[in-house]
Protein backbone atom coordinates (compact mmCIF):
# COMPACT_ATOMS: atom_id res chain seq x y z
CA UNK A 1 0.00 0.00 0.00
CA UNK A 2 0.95 3.42 -0.87
CA UNK A 3 0.19 6.63 -1.92
CA UNK A 4 -1.18 5.25 -5.25
CA UNK A 5 -4.45 4.31 -3.42
CA UNK A 6 -5.42 6.99 -1.92
CA UNK A 7 -7.07 10.00 -3.71
CA UNK A 8 -4.64 12.78 -4.74
CA UNK A 9 -5.27 16.02 -3.12
CA UNK A 10 -4.26 19.30 -3.87
CA UNK A 11 -2.24 20.64 -1.25
CA UNK A 12 -3.91 23.67 0.06
CA UNK A 13 -1.20 26.06 2.06
CA UNK A 14 -3.06 27.13 5.30
CA UNK A 15 -0.73 30.43 5.83
CA UNK A 16 2.15 28.35 7.33
CA UNK A 17 5.59 28.61 5.19
CA UNK A 18 7.54 25.50 5.65
CA UNK A 19 10.87 26.01 6.40
CA UNK A 20 12.81 24.10 4.20
CA UNK A 21 16.75 24.31 3.00
CA UNK A 22 16.20 23.09 -0.15
CA UNK A 23 18.86 25.07 -2.34
CA UNK A 24 20.35 26.49 0.60
CA UNK A 25 24.17 24.85 1.90
CA UNK A 26 24.33 21.87 3.40
CA UNK A 27 22.83 22.47 6.99
CA UNK A 28 25.79 21.78 10.37
CA UNK A 29 25.05 23.46 13.26
CA UNK A 30 26.55 22.87 17.05
CA UNK A 31 24.66 23.60 19.92
CA UNK A 32 25.36 22.85 22.74
CA UNK A 33 26.48 19.42 23.27
CA UNK A 34 24.85 18.69 20.22
CA UNK A 35 25.46 18.53 16.39
CA UNK A 36 22.64 18.90 13.56
CA UNK A 37 23.71 17.94 10.26
CA UNK A 38 22.14 17.29 6.67
CA UNK A 39 23.38 14.32 4.91
CA UNK A 40 21.37 14.44 2.12
CA UNK A 41 17.96 16.08 0.47
CA UNK A 42 15.38 14.58 -1.49
CA UNK A 43 12.79 11.98 -1.29
CA UNK A 44 11.32 9.74 -4.40
CA UNK A 45 7.97 9.29 -2.71
CA UNK A 46 6.26 12.57 -3.70
CA UNK A 47 3.49 12.65 -0.87
CA UNK A 48 1.36 15.09 -1.60
CA UNK A 49 1.19 17.02 1.80
CA UNK A 50 5.10 16.93 1.46
CA UNK A 51 7.19 20.15 0.18
CA UNK A 52 10.16 17.59 -0.19
CA UNK A 53 11.78 17.44 -3.70
CA UNK A 54 12.17 14.21 -5.69
CA UNK A 55 15.94 15.14 -6.81
CA UNK A 56 18.48 14.02 -5.14
CA UNK A 57 21.32 15.73 -3.69
CA UNK A 58 24.07 13.96 -1.28
CA UNK A 59 26.49 15.68 0.50
CA UNK A 60 29.97 14.76 1.79
CA UNK A 61 29.94 13.49 5.94
CA UNK A 62 30.36 16.95 7.72
CA UNK A 63 33.16 17.13 10.24
CA UNK A 64 32.07 15.58 13.67
CA UNK A 65 32.37 17.53 16.78
CA UNK A 66 29.84 16.25 19.10
CA UNK A 67 29.03 12.80 20.99
CA UNK A 68 25.01 13.18 19.46
CA UNK A 69 24.40 13.90 16.49
CA UNK A 70 20.96 14.89 15.28
CA UNK A 71 20.64 13.90 11.05
CA UNK A 72 17.82 15.83 9.63
CA UNK A 73 17.74 14.46 5.98
CA UNK A 74 13.97 13.83 5.08
CA UNK A 75 14.70 10.20 3.75
CA UNK A 76 18.23 9.15 5.01
CA UNK A 77 17.99 6.07 3.17
CA UNK A 78 17.36 7.16 -0.57
CA UNK A 79 21.13 8.00 -0.66
CA UNK A 80 22.93 5.42 -2.80
CA UNK A 81 25.20 3.49 -1.09
CA UNK A 82 23.71 3.75 2.14
CA UNK A 83 25.32 1.23 3.79
CA UNK A 84 28.99 2.60 3.43
CA UNK A 85 27.40 5.98 4.65
CA UNK A 86 26.13 4.37 8.32
CA UNK A 87 29.32 2.58 8.09
CA UNK A 88 31.42 5.32 7.67
CA UNK A 89 29.46 7.81 10.40
CA UNK A 90 29.75 4.52 12.75
CA UNK A 91 33.33 4.77 12.85
CA UNK A 92 33.97 8.18 14.01
CA UNK A 93 35.10 9.52 17.06
CA UNK A 94 34.85 12.89 18.87
CA UNK A 95 37.59 13.13 21.86
CA UNK A 96 38.39 9.18 22.11
CA UNK A 97 34.09 8.96 22.34
CA UNK A 98 32.05 7.50 19.96
CA UNK A 99 29.41 9.25 18.52
CA UNK A 100 25.46 8.60 18.68
CA UNK A 101 22.86 9.39 15.67
CA UNK A 102 19.75 10.37 16.14
CA UNK A 103 17.74 10.55 12.77
CA UNK A 104 14.95 13.18 13.12
CA UNK A 105 12.82 12.55 10.18
CA UNK A 106 12.76 9.09 10.79
CA UNK A 107 13.56 5.76 8.27
CA UNK A 108 11.55 4.73 5.05
CA UNK A 109 10.03 1.24 5.64
CA UNK A 110 10.25 0.81 2.27
CA UNK A 111 13.69 0.87 1.98
CA UNK A 112 14.77 -0.34 5.31
CA UNK A 113 16.37 -4.07 5.44
CA UNK A 114 17.79 -6.12 7.99
CA UNK A 115 21.09 -5.77 6.36
CA UNK A 116 20.53 -1.70 6.92
CA UNK A 117 18.70 -1.85 10.56
CA UNK A 118 21.64 -4.21 11.80
CA UNK A 119 23.90 -1.68 10.49
CA UNK A 120 22.41 1.33 12.03
CA UNK A 121 22.54 -0.20 15.69
CA UNK A 122 25.51 -1.14 15.06
CA UNK A 123 26.99 2.61 14.02
CA UNK A 124 24.94 3.64 17.49
CA UNK A 125 21.73 4.97 15.88
CA UNK A 126 19.18 6.05 18.51
CA UNK A 127 15.48 5.74 18.51
CA UNK A 128 14.38 5.08 15.40
CA UNK A 129 11.13 6.07 13.66
CA UNK A 130 9.42 5.40 10.69
CA UNK A 131 6.29 6.61 9.40
CA UNK A 132 2.84 5.59 8.71
CA UNK A 133 1.05 7.71 6.95
CA UNK A 134 -0.74 6.25 4.88
CA UNK A 135 -3.93 3.44 4.98
CA UNK A 136 -4.04 0.89 7.77
CA UNK A 137 -3.43 -1.57 4.88
CA UNK A 138 0.03 -0.55 5.55
CA UNK A 139 0.20 -2.35 8.65
CA UNK A 140 1.87 -5.78 7.43
CA UNK A 141 4.70 -3.28 6.49
CA UNK A 142 5.36 -1.47 9.52
CA UNK A 143 4.91 -4.40 11.84
CA UNK A 144 7.62 -5.96 8.99
CA UNK A 145 9.82 -2.38 9.74
CA UNK A 146 9.25 -2.76 13.61
CA UNK A 147 10.57 -6.48 13.34
CA UNK A 148 13.47 -5.36 12.03
CA UNK A 149 14.39 -2.87 14.39
CA UNK A 150 14.21 -4.66 17.64
CA UNK A 151 15.77 -8.12 15.80
CA UNK A 152 18.95 -5.84 15.58
CA UNK A 153 18.27 -5.08 19.74
CA UNK A 154 16.01 -2.03 19.41
CA UNK A 155 13.45 -2.36 22.24
CA UNK A 156 9.70 -1.89 21.00
CA UNK A 157 9.43 1.68 23.58
CA UNK A 158 11.91 3.04 21.89
CA UNK A 159 10.42 2.90 18.08
CA UNK A 160 8.76 5.72 17.09
CA UNK A 161 6.32 5.54 14.65
CA UNK A 162 4.40 8.59 12.69
CA UNK A 163 1.19 9.04 11.87
CA UNK A 164 -0.31 12.00 9.92
CA UNK A 165 -2.97 14.26 11.47
CA UNK A 166 -5.54 16.36 9.82
CA UNK A 167 -5.08 15.04 6.44
CA UNK A 168 -6.53 12.50 3.83
CA UNK A 169 -6.29 9.11 6.31
CA UNK A 170 -9.93 9.96 9.08
CA UNK A 171 -9.49 9.85 12.36
CA UNK A 172 -11.08 6.63 12.83
CA UNK A 173 -7.91 4.76 10.92
CA UNK A 174 -5.96 6.81 12.78
CA UNK A 175 -7.43 5.18 16.29
CA UNK A 176 -6.88 2.14 14.67
CA UNK A 177 -3.41 2.78 14.07
CA UNK A 178 -3.08 3.57 17.40
CA UNK A 179 -5.01 0.61 18.98
CA UNK A 180 -2.34 -1.76 17.32
CA UNK A 181 0.68 0.65 18.46
CA UNK A 182 -0.68 -0.57 21.84
CA UNK A 183 -0.02 -3.96 21.10
CA UNK A 184 3.31 -3.53 19.74
CA UNK A 185 4.49 -1.62 22.27
CA UNK A 186 5.64 1.20 19.92
CA UNK A 187 5.71 5.08 20.90
CA UNK A 188 3.25 7.36 18.45
CA UNK A 189 5.05 10.53 16.67
CA UNK A 190 1.49 12.34 15.93
CA UNK A 191 2.22 14.99 13.05
CA UNK A 192 -0.45 17.52 11.82
CA UNK A 193 0.68 17.79 8.21
CA UNK A 194 -0.18 21.53 7.57
CA UNK A 195 2.55 22.98 10.26
CA UNK A 196 2.03 20.94 13.65
CA UNK A 197 -0.96 21.54 15.86
CA UNK A 198 -0.72 25.39 16.76
CA UNK A 199 -0.60 25.54 12.84
CA UNK A 200 -3.59 23.12 11.76
CA UNK A 201 -6.76 24.37 10.08
CA UNK A 202 -9.42 21.95 10.99
CA UNK A 203 -9.96 20.82 7.08
CA UNK A 204 -10.39 17.06 7.13
CA UNK A 205 -10.46 16.61 10.49
CA UNK A 206 -12.55 18.82 12.87
CA UNK A 207 -10.88 20.78 15.60
CA UNK A 208 -12.50 18.34 18.39
CA UNK A 209 -10.83 15.09 16.42
CA UNK A 210 -7.76 16.89 16.28
CA UNK A 211 -7.82 17.93 20.39
CA UNK A 212 -9.04 14.11 20.92
CA UNK A 213 -6.37 12.49 18.84
CA UNK A 214 -3.50 14.75 20.54
CA UNK A 215 -4.88 13.86 24.12
CA UNK A 216 -5.21 10.11 22.73
CA UNK A 217 -1.49 10.07 21.54
CA UNK A 218 -0.01 12.19 24.65
CA UNK A 219 -1.58 9.28 27.11
CA UNK A 220 -0.37 6.22 24.28
CA UNK A 221 3.17 7.59 24.85
CA UNK A 222 2.63 8.01 28.75
CA UNK A 223 1.60 4.02 28.79
CA UNK A 224 4.32 3.14 26.37
CA UNK A 225 7.06 5.08 28.69
CA UNK A 226 6.19 4.05 32.14
CA UNK A 227 4.05 0.79 31.73
CA UNK A 228 1.32 2.00 33.66
CA UNK A 229 -1.33 5.21 33.87
CA UNK A 230 1.02 7.75 35.97
CA UNK A 231 -1.87 10.21 35.75
CA UNK A 232 -4.24 8.12 37.60
CA UNK A 233 -3.32 8.20 41.22
CA UNK A 234 -2.26 5.25 43.50
CA UNK A 235 -4.19 6.64 45.96
CA UNK A 236 -6.34 4.86 48.35
CA UNK A 237 -8.51 2.12 46.44
CA UNK A 238 -11.97 0.96 47.29
CA UNK A 239 -10.58 -2.36 48.00
CA UNK A 240 -8.23 -1.19 50.67
CA UNK A 241 -10.54 1.19 52.16
CA UNK A 242 -12.67 -1.95 52.97
CA UNK A 243 -9.67 -3.13 54.90
CA UNK A 244 -8.48 -0.16 56.55
CA UNK A 245 -10.83 -0.22 59.66
CA UNK A 246 -9.89 -3.76 60.23
CA UNK A 247 -6.19 -2.60 61.33
CA UNK A 248 -6.80 -1.07 64.60
CA UNK A 249 -5.15 2.28 64.49
CA UNK A 250 -3.68 4.84 67.23
CA UNK A 251 -2.66 7.86 64.43
CA UNK A 252 -6.44 7.70 63.64
CA UNK A 253 -6.99 9.08 67.05
CA UNK A 254 -4.81 12.07 66.25
CA UNK A 255 -6.44 12.95 62.79
CA UNK A 256 -7.26 16.72 63.27
CA UNK A 257 -11.56 16.28 63.00
CA UNK A 258 -11.71 18.44 65.83
CA UNK A 259 -10.39 21.94 65.55
CA UNK A 260 -9.03 21.85 69.28
CA UNK A 261 -6.54 19.05 68.60
CA UNK A 262 -3.90 18.56 70.63
CA UNK A 263 -0.87 19.53 68.75
CA UNK A 264 1.46 18.64 71.90
CA UNK A 265 0.33 14.99 71.65
CA UNK A 266 0.91 14.96 67.80
CA UNK A 267 4.62 16.53 68.74
CA UNK A 268 4.66 14.24 71.19
CA UNK A 269 3.75 11.09 69.45
CA UNK A 270 6.67 12.41 66.46
CA UNK A 271 9.21 12.72 68.68
CA UNK A 272 9.45 8.92 69.24
CA UNK A 273 9.60 8.81 65.57
CA UNK A 274 13.03 8.85 63.95
CA UNK A 275 12.67 10.89 60.64
CA UNK A 276 15.79 10.64 57.88
CA UNK A 277 16.53 11.42 54.55
CA UNK A 278 18.31 8.63 51.92
CA UNK A 279 18.95 9.82 48.73
CA UNK A 280 20.13 6.63 46.87
CA UNK A 281 21.93 5.41 43.42
CA UNK A 282 19.38 4.93 41.05
CA UNK A 283 18.29 0.98 40.50
CA UNK A 284 21.14 -0.45 39.11
CA UNK A 285 19.32 -4.12 38.44
CA UNK A 286 16.30 -5.05 36.66
CA UNK A 287 14.37 -6.42 39.77
CA UNK A 288 15.62 -4.16 42.71
CA UNK A 289 14.54 -0.62 42.91
CA UNK A 290 17.65 -0.15 44.58
CA UNK A 291 20.56 -2.31 46.09
CA UNK A 292 21.05 0.27 48.29
CA UNK A 293 18.06 0.38 49.93
CA UNK A 294 17.83 -2.18 51.44
CA UNK A 295 21.93 -1.95 52.66
CA UNK A 296 21.15 1.23 53.94
CA UNK A 297 18.36 -0.59 55.95
CA UNK A 298 20.74 -2.75 57.33
CA UNK A 299 22.81 -0.50 58.46
CA UNK A 300 21.00 2.04 60.05
CA UNK A 301 18.03 -0.02 61.29
CA UNK A 302 18.56 -3.78 61.48
CA UNK A 303 18.68 -6.65 59.19
CA UNK A 304 15.64 -8.35 58.12
CA UNK A 305 15.10 -12.05 58.42
CA UNK A 306 12.08 -12.35 56.17
CA UNK A 307 11.92 -9.86 52.87
CA UNK A 308 8.01 -9.46 51.07
CA UNK A 309 9.02 -10.14 47.50
CA UNK A 310 11.68 -12.02 45.81
CA UNK A 311 13.95 -9.30 44.31
CA UNK A 312 18.18 -8.94 43.04
CA UNK A 313 20.37 -8.19 45.54
CA UNK A 314 18.77 -9.90 48.42
CA UNK A 315 21.53 -11.77 50.95
CA UNK A 316 20.66 -15.54 50.75
CA UNK A 317 20.90 -15.26 54.42
CA UNK A 318 17.45 -13.90 54.66
CA UNK A 319 13.89 -15.53 54.04
CA UNK A 320 12.07 -14.57 50.59
CA UNK A 321 8.50 -15.14 50.07
CA UNK A 322 6.89 -14.09 46.61
CA UNK A 323 4.01 -15.48 44.86
CA UNK A 324 5.86 -16.30 41.64
CA UNK A 325 8.13 -19.76 41.65
CA UNK A 326 10.47 -17.71 38.76
CA UNK A 327 11.96 -15.60 41.21
CA UNK A 328 12.53 -19.05 43.43
CA UNK A 329 11.93 -17.54 46.84
CA UNK A 330 12.19 -19.46 49.79
CA UNK A 331 8.17 -19.59 50.32
CA UNK A 332 6.45 -19.13 47.18
CA UNK A 333 3.49 -17.82 49.03
CA UNK A 334 0.88 -15.22 48.79
CA UNK A 335 0.88 -12.40 50.81
CA UNK A 336 -2.40 -12.52 52.14
CA UNK A 337 -1.60 -16.26 53.07
CA UNK A 338 0.79 -16.92 54.89
CA UNK A 339 -0.81 -19.02 57.06
CA UNK A 340 2.52 -21.53 57.52
CA UNK A 341 4.27 -19.00 59.84
CA UNK A 342 3.23 -18.55 63.64
CA UNK A 343 2.25 -15.51 65.02
CA UNK A 344 5.41 -12.47 65.50
CA UNK A 345 7.54 -15.95 64.03
CA UNK A 346 10.07 -12.91 62.50
CA UNK A 347 11.83 -10.39 64.38
CA UNK A 348 12.28 -7.99 61.62
CA UNK A 349 10.11 -7.59 58.12
CA UNK A 350 10.99 -5.82 55.04
CA UNK A 351 8.19 -5.18 52.50
CA UNK A 352 8.27 -3.10 49.13
CA UNK A 353 4.76 -3.79 47.92
CA UNK A 354 3.42 -2.60 43.91
CA UNK A 355 2.86 1.22 44.16
CA UNK A 356 -0.57 0.74 42.56
CA UNK A 357 -2.28 0.92 46.21
CA UNK A 358 -2.22 -0.20 49.73
CA UNK A 359 -2.54 -3.83 49.82
CA UNK A 360 -4.44 -3.79 53.41
CA UNK A 361 -5.05 -7.73 53.64
CA UNK A 362 -1.30 -8.18 52.94
CA UNK A 363 -0.47 -5.65 55.47
CA UNK A 364 -2.24 -7.28 58.31
CA UNK A 365 -1.20 -10.75 57.39
CA UNK A 366 2.47 -9.71 57.27
CA UNK A 367 1.99 -7.71 60.64
CA UNK A 368 0.69 -10.57 61.61
CA UNK A 369 4.05 -12.55 61.28
CA UNK A 370 6.36 -9.62 62.17
CA UNK A 371 7.37 -8.01 65.39
CA UNK A 372 8.46 -5.11 63.46
CA UNK A 373 8.00 -4.11 59.91
CA UNK A 374 9.80 -1.44 57.37
CA UNK A 375 7.43 -0.84 54.16
CA UNK A 376 8.27 1.32 51.26
CA UNK A 377 5.60 2.91 49.30
CA UNK A 378 4.67 6.11 48.20
CA UNK A 379 1.62 5.95 50.61
CA UNK A 380 2.08 6.59 54.18
CA UNK A 381 1.05 3.99 56.06
CA UNK A 382 -1.11 4.13 59.04
CA UNK A 383 0.18 2.84 62.22
CA UNK A 384 -1.60 -0.47 64.07
CA UNK A 385 -3.18 -0.27 67.09
CA UNK A 386 -0.49 -3.23 68.89
CA UNK A 387 2.47 -1.15 67.35
CA UNK A 388 4.02 1.86 66.90
CA UNK A 389 5.89 3.73 64.41
CA UNK A 390 9.90 3.90 64.64
CA UNK A 391 11.32 5.20 61.46
CA UNK A 392 10.28 7.15 58.82
CA UNK A 393 13.06 7.53 56.05
CA UNK A 394 12.69 9.35 52.82
CA UNK A 395 14.09 7.59 49.94
CA UNK A 396 14.82 8.90 46.37
CA UNK A 397 16.76 6.85 43.58
CA UNK A 398 17.74 9.52 41.15
CA UNK A 399 16.00 12.08 39.10
CA UNK A 400 12.60 11.03 37.55
CA UNK A 401 12.18 8.67 40.37
CA UNK A 402 9.48 8.81 42.84
CA UNK A 403 10.30 9.73 45.90
CA UNK A 404 9.04 6.88 49.06
CA UNK A 405 8.99 6.46 52.07
CA UNK A 406 10.55 3.84 54.07
CA UNK A 407 8.44 3.09 57.01
CA UNK A 408 9.22 1.03 59.67
CA UNK A 409 6.46 0.09 62.79
CA UNK A 410 7.63 -1.91 66.11
CA UNK A 411 5.12 -3.96 67.86
CA UNK A 412 4.67 -3.35 71.45
CA UNK A 413 7.02 -5.17 73.88
CA UNK A 414 9.43 -5.91 70.56
CA UNK A 415 12.66 -5.19 70.94
CA UNK A 416 14.42 -2.12 68.40
S1 LIG B 1 8.18 9.88 2.47
FE1 LIG B 1 8.44 11.54 3.92
S2 LIG B 1 9.99 12.84 3.03
FE2 LIG B 1 9.28 11.50 1.43
S3 LIG B 1 7.74 12.70 0.38
FE3 LIG B 1 6.70 11.41 1.88
S4 LIG B 1 6.56 12.68 3.71
FE4 LIG B 1 8.05 13.65 2.35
Amino acid sequence: MGRGDIKQVVFKPTGVIPRTTWGKPQYVAVKDDRQRIETSRGCPNDCPFCYEPTELEVFPIPKIERNYVEILDMNFLYQPNILERIRELGKIKVNGKVVRYEEICGFDYRLLTQEIADELKRARFIKPRIAWDYSIKEQYKIKDAITQLTKTGYKTKDIMVFVIVNWEIPKTECDLKLDLMKIWNVKVGDCCYDGGYRHATPERWTAEELREFRAKCRKHNQLVNFGIDPEVSAGIQKHDKLYLHRIPCQETQLLPSDPKVDIQSIKKASGRVKFDFWPCMRQMTRRWGCNQILHRLIENVDKPDICFGKTDGIPSDIITVDKNPTMNPTHCLDWRDLGIFRDNQFEFGFWDPPYDKLYMPEYREIWRVCKRLAILHQLIYLAPKDGKRTHMIGVTTGPRMRIRCLQVFKKQGASA
